[in-house]
């Protein structure tokens, strides 16, 4: 039987570079305007695919990768905003829990009451039809352990945590603060919980990991160039998956 193949994800160029460098002739497959590349990576099949930026360009590129390459497992990766204060440009992290941080009902307060962002609960998320118990989805415990190993190298920085992701760049000090605080997110992005959801749907194994670019509660200085180390990291991932 072939192996399956490993969907690999990134919204930017950047984000996808370091990985078409290292296959062998990647054969680029445009579908509606989303780019994936198929090829060899770490001796197994994998699809690259370049989701573009945000949550909806994220779930539909995750569709079209699901329908036209049946990946066996997906990890979506890059770079990201952190929310821990001590993370520093150019950690990992692991997204053990990904949470849509737009997904949240407010309270009602009335004119004059303003916004109270500490107020507001976690909204479920449909997937066909079922309600999800809250706004967050979990990475699957197989990648996991495969992230494990690889941070067991010790050649990466790497700290497990929630990942937050919504079509938004935070700047925010203490919403960010609160975020770190109330709900465990380690980092931030636009596409990781969108994945996530369509994932769920059809059942397919999900990761999620990101290297820090920027910490806004810090200078907020922006290194997408971290990209690089992400995509390393998640190759060293690669080499670790147990055969699916
Ligand atoms: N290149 C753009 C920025 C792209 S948007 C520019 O000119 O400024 C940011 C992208 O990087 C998204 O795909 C997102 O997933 C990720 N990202 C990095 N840091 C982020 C942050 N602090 N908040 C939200 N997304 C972030």
């Amino acid at each position: 039987m072939r192996e399956k193949t490993v969907l690999l994800q990134g919204a930017m160029e950047e984000e996808c570079a370091c990985f078409l460098k290292h296959m062998k002739e990647p054969e680029e497959t445009v579908i509606d305007g989303w780019h994936f590349w198929s090829g060899e990576l770490c001796g197994r099949p994998v699809v690259v695919a370049r989701t573009f930026i945000g949550m909806v360009n994220a779930a539909v590129s995750t569709v079209l990768g699901i329908r036209h390459f049946s990946p066996g497992a997906i990890i979506n990766q890059g770079i990201a905003g952190a929310h821990g204060l001590d993370l520093e440009i150019g950690d990992i992290v692991l997204g053990t829990r990904v949470m849509n941080g737009a997904s949240f009902q407010s309270e009602k307060l009335d004119r004059g009451q303003g916004s109270r962002w500490e107020g507001w609960k976690p909204l479920p998320l449909e997937i066909r039809g079922e309600m999800t118990r809250d706004n967050t989805f979990l990475s699957d415990p197989g990648l996991i352990a495969a992230a494990r190993k690889a941070a067991a190298s010790g050649s990466f920085r790497v700290v497990e945590g929630c990942i937050s992701s919504a079509d938004m760049w935070n700047r925010e000090y203490d919403r960010i603060a609160f975020s770190h605080a109330a709900y465990g997110t380690m980092a931030e992005e636009m596409e990781g919980a969108a994945v996530c959801q369509v994932a769920a749907g059809y059942k397919i194994p999900v990761l999620s990991v990101r290297a820090i670019s920027n910490n806004e509660r810090k200078d907020g200085a922006y290194a997408p160039e971290t990209a690089d180390i992400c995509a390393r990291f998640v190759m060293a991932v690669l080499a670790e998956y147990g055969r699916i």
